[in-house]
This record gives C-alpha cells, structure tokens and sequence, in this order.
C-alpha cells in the first residue's frame, strides 16, 4: 500500500498543491485542516481529515486512522499585516498548534517531518540574497513565530530523533498549470490575486503599500517562487528524509527580486490590460526585500525549478482567477 503524508493545511493554497504532487509522486496526502481559511473543493488528491491543530485529540486521531509516514506542515496564520495587529493570535495558533503537531507526531511514533517556514524569519538585510546562513533577525510577529517553530523542531529532533527538513520562502504565486487548483483567500492579502482581481473589475483598484522605499523605484522587493516547484521542492525534502538523508534547511527563492511596480507591469503585459492602481502608505511590518538563492535546495535535493519567472506565474494565476475560483 502506498505510504500516507498528513499534510496540515492541505486544503489551503500551497498545501493543496503539495497534495497534488505528492499523489503523482506515489504517495497518499492526507490533508488535515480546519477549513478556516481552506477549501474543501481542493482537497481532491487524497483524503480530508478535518481537524485543528489546537485541538490535540483531533491531530491524534489521524494518526491513528492513517498512520502516515511523514508530516508536511503548512497550516498557519500566515498573514504579515494582521499578525502586527494582533501578535497574540499568531504566537497562539502558530506555536501552540505547532507543539500540539509536533509531540502528537513523535508519540504516534512518526520520525519524518517537513515544515513550512518562512524568509520572514529573517527581517530586513540590507540588500543581501539570503541563504540559509544569513541571521535570522524577525521584524512581525508573524516571522517571529515561524523561527520559534524552528527552534522547536531543533529541540525534539536532538531529543527524540524527530528527523526535519526547513524549507524557508516567501512569495508564493501562480497556480496549477492544469487549472485544477490555485489560490483563493477570504479576505484576500496578496499583490497577485488581489491585482488579478482589480484588473477583471472584481475590486475597484490595487493600493500600492509604499512608494518611498530605499529601492530603485521606491516599492518594495520581493523574491516570486511558482507554487508548483515549491510543492516540487515538498516532496524532494520527503524523499531526502525516507532515504535517511538526515535534516536539512533549504532557502527557496530564484534569487532575482521583483518590485511591487515591476509586478504590476508584467501584469499588464500578461493579461494585455490596464491594472487600476492607488498609491498608499507603507504596511506596518514590511521588509524593504527578500531575496533568497537555492544554491543548497539545487545541490543537495535536485530542485529544479521551472515555472519560477514572472509571466508564467502570473500567467497561471490569471487563468485561474479568471476561470476557477471555488467561491464567487
Ligand atoms: N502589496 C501591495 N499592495 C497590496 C498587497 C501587497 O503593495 O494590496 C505589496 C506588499 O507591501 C509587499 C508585496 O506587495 O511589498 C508582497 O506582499 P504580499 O502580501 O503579496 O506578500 P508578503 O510579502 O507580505 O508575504
């Protein structure tokens, strides 16, 4: 029988995708997730076991349902903005949902675990591509919590042989080629989806946050990953583990950053339309730029990644948003 991966999160954005390459890869994602911010419409490559992290029974009980070999874990508050307005929620959710994953992992006697962090761990740097020896030094709550559950995962893979592997990234975008899935928040946060959405009239128009950064044109600078080799890059991460391979942190970024007004231009060219926009001030807890290499990902685990240049992400994401949205 093929091996089962819990994925928490696995009805959300990335993990949905995650779950779909996990499949072609031979095994059964299981995707545990509450549906707060999750739809069931794209849990389609396995099983849904619904439950919530901060409930320790409900992590239990997929364990013993499924057994599964290894955790991927996505599932979080994942919001920069709203986790500096309410830092409590996020160190709640992220770190005790985490702990409850994490022992819940090790009593059931499962050795194997991906996580899901972030470049936000790291802050502002000056201008440096990232890698995974750069100091992590958190500006929002949000990438605070996220480090704090890197530290845990180093505590019990000393103590209890938890073998791990870190991937951190930052700006997911683009969606499944084949249209199946692709990304839909409620509300929806990121520049992609919500430029998409003003440029089909679904909003009246896209607010730049910030236009007096210290950068070539004054916006912000960010480092766009395509969803589907980042999921690639999931279960490259998995297989390192099951080969007994040992831990490992991997940045994953293309190494080239983008600005929030090079994005809206390569939006234009994209979908061949004007995209509305309104200058406004900086969002609270915003890095100036992240930028991250791969050069470990790439030597040690084979990533390849092929769908990670602008127009075919927003060209992914465009079909989607036009066509597939699970919920009008
Ligand atoms: N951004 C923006 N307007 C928006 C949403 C985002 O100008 O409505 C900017 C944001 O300040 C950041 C970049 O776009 O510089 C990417 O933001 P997003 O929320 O997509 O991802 P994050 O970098 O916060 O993970």
């Amino acid at each position: 029988m093929a091996d089962h991966v819990l994925v928490t999160g696995g009805a959300g954005y990335i993990g949905s995708h995650a779950c779909k390459v996990l499949k072609a890869a031979g095994f059964v994602p299981v995707a545990f997730d509450n549906l707060s911010t999750g739809w069931s419409e794209a849990v389609r490559y396995g099983p849904l076991a619904q439950g919530d992290l901060m409930d320790r029974a409900s992590i239990d009980a997929a364990f013993a349902q499924y057994k599964p070999v290894a955790v991927m874990h996505f599932a979080a508050l994942s919001l920069v903005g709203v986790s500096m307005k309410d830092p409590g929620t996020y160190w709640r959710v992220n770190v005790n949902g985490s702990l409850n994953l994490i022992e819940a992992t090790v009593a059931a006697g499962c050795r194997n675990f991906v996580f899901s962090s972030t470049c936000a761990t790291y802050g502002d740097q000056d201008g440096v591509i990232l890698d995974e020896d750069t100091p992590q030094r958190p500006i929002n709550a949000y990438g605070a919590s996220k480090r704090a559950i890197e530290e845990m995962l180093a505590n019990f893979g000393a103590a209890y042989d938890l073998n791990h592997v870190i991937f951190r990234y930052f700006n997911v975008a683009g969606a499944d080629p084949d249209g199946e899935i692709g990304e839909q928040h409620e509300p929806e946060t990121h520049l992609i989806p919500l430029m998409l959405e003003a440029i089909e009239g679904k909003r009246p128009a896209l607010t730049v946050f910030g236009t007096d950064y210290d950068t070539p044109d004054g916006t912000c600078i960010r480092d766009y990953v395509h969803v589907m080799d980042l999921a690639e890059a999931h279960v490259l991460g998995l297989k390192h583990l099951l080969a007994g391979k040992g831990n490992g942190v991997y940045c994953l970024g293309t190494g080239k950053g983008f600005s929030v007004r090079e994005v809206i231009e390569q939006s234009r060219v994209v979908t061949n339309r004007e995209v509305p926009v309104v200058m406004g001030d900086r969002r609270a807890g915003d890095a100036v730029a992240l930028v991250s290499g791969s050069a470990r990902a790439v030597r040690e685990l084979g990533w390849q990644p092929t769908r990670s240049t602008l127009p075919t992400m927003i060209t992914d994401a465009w079909r989607w948003s036009q066509a597939h949205p699970f919920k009008e």
